[in-house]
């Protein structure tokens, strides 16, 4: 095999797509963790499978100025340096989007938020908040993203690409001639191990296949370097309130800065959707499952968490990464919770309290109990700040029956490339949410357009070689 992708999110098929096109009867295999798109549909929510999060979940495609990796919003790594930006990256962005078109998208492109939205970003800026957000976008329905993904399937496989679905790529070594991939079933399925060869691999698996990544790609020997995690509580509380952002945008971001170089944010919101431990970064920590929107239930969970910079981690926030580890230790097996009203009168919740609350736990097994030390004191103080801004936004976010899991928890690496989306490993390449260079499916377009170029350059130069 020339070329393994790991991953058929937006990156991954993008980087296909390129490196078929520039190196036509290159050996290319997809391999995905998830389902097959025809079975996606049928089966239970998944953020994975062909099409990836964004594409076939979300379909809202942001097409204006941008930079990989994205600006932050908090010091990030010295040294660290924007691989495309500007011009360069519009113009790259401009074809993936061009792509879609060409595919079947033709919702058109809006220049600006409408009056709704507008309005919103402009009470959340009165409020000392940051809604963020990025236009021109465009906003594809169902049909489109479905007509889109059909259309580059077909195309990638009359270039003849190859996919693997539901076997996920569990550990990768060097070999002479390049790599030897060892794949498993995926969801702890009983199965045979695989054994596949490439000359060059794309890494491809999204945000929450980073830890997998940085894992991976060190055992490789590259170089990555941890940044500061994110720590926090993922909230729940009534869809109805949530429902003046939600109606806007089913994810809305909004984040404060805050002096200590950090922000405090909402992350990852599923209006409707409910809460589930998943053992990530060897703890067990609260994620929020998305659910369509025909499928939707009384709670929406969204996280809110600090995210210090490399400065302020060092600095004021030094304690927070070890938060979800304490939380761990103290209720172990378990998630945690806490009314928000008794983390403000500092007391514990107890049994009693929970089944009196009106705010129903999507998570029945988490344990009632006290979070308050095992946070720093600044974190409920800014989480406070944030949700009192909020409230004036969406009445009822304050209330003290909102209930508050934890851990919540995000970690994020820092992966040196070159131009190419290339590590420190010749023919090792990585693109998309995993490696922090995208947050959105047409800049992971763009990731894996550089992925496919850079891989197909590899290959041409060792075969000149
Ligand atoms: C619910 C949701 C909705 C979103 N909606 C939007 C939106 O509307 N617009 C937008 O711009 N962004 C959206 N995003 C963000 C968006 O997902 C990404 O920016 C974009 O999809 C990233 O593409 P990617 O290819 O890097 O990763 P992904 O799309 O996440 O694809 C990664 C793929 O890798 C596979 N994988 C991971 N690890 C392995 C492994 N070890 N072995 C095999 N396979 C593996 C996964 O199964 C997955 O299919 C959304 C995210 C979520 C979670």
């Amino acid at each position: 095999m020339d070329v393994v992708i790991v991953g058929a999110g937006s990156a991954g098929l993008l980087a296909a797509l390129t490196l078929l096109s520039e190196r036509p009867g290159a050996s290319v295999r997809m391999v995905d963790a998830g389902l097959p798109l025809d079975d996606r549909g049928r089966a239970g929510p998944s953020l994975g499978g062909s099409g990836g999060a964004g594409l076939y979940l979300g379909g809202r495609l942001y097409v204006g100025p941008a930079a990989i990796p994205p600006a932050s919003p908090v010091s990030t790594m010295p040294g660290a340096r924007a691989i495309v930006s500007g011009d360069a990256y519009s113009e790259l962005a401009r074809q993936v989007d061009a792509l879609f078109t060409r595919l079947g998208a033709v919702a058109p492109v809006r220049d600006l938020p409408d009056e709704r939205l507008r309005e919103l970003i402009e009470r959340a800026r009165d409020e000392g908040l940051e809604y963020v957000t990025s236009y021109p976008a465009r906003f594809l329905t169902a049909d489109e993203r479905r007509r889109v993904l059909d259309g580059l399937f077909a195309e990638l496989r009359r270039a003849g690409a190859r996919f693997t679905y539901g076997t996920h790529v569990a550990d990768i070594r060097r070999t002479d001639d390049g790599f030897a991939l060892t794949l498993r079933p995926a969801g702890g399925a009983e199965g045979a191990r695989a054994h596949i060869e490439a000359r060059a691999l794309i890494l491809a698996p999204g945000r929450y296949g980073a830890e997998w990544l940085a894992g991976t790609v060190t055992s490789l020997g590259a170089g990555v370097a941890a940044l500061p995690s994110a720590f926090g509580v993922r909230l729940e509380l009534p869809a109805a309130v949530y429902a003046p952002l939600t109606a806007i945008n089913p994810d809305p971001r909004l984040q404060l800065p805050l002096a200590s170089d950090a922000v405090v944010k909402t992350y990852a919101t599923c209006p409707g959707g409910y809460v589930t431990p998943v053992t990530r970064y060897g703890r067990r920590v609260a994620s929020g499952v998305p659910v369509p929107a025909d499928a939707r239930g009384p709670s929406t969970t969204v996280a809110v968490l600090a995210q210090p910079g490399v400065a302020g981690a060092a600095g004021a926030w030094a304690d927070g990464e070890h938060a979800a580890k304490r939380v761990n230790d103290r209720y172990p097996g378990t998630l945690a919770v806490q009314r928000m009203g008794d983390i403000r009168a500092g007391r514990a919740t107890t049994a009693r309290a929970m089944d009196a609350n009106t705010v129903r736990p999507t998570y029945r097994d988490a344990a009632p109990g006290d979070l308050r030390d095992l946070y720093p004191d600044a974190f409920w103080a800014t989480c406070e700040h944030l949700l009192s801004r909020i409230e004036r936004l969406a009445p009822g976010v304050r209330s003290d029956d909102v209930l508050a899991y934890a851990p919540a928890e995000e970690r994020f690496w820092h992966f040196p490339t070159d131009e190419r989306m290339q590590t420190t490993v010749p023919g090792l390449f990585v693109a998309g949410d995993g490696p922090g260079h995208s947050q959105g499916s047409i800049q992971a377009g763009v990731a894996g357009t550089l992925a496919g170029r850079g891989a197909a350059a590899y290959l041409a130069e060792r075969a000149n070689s």
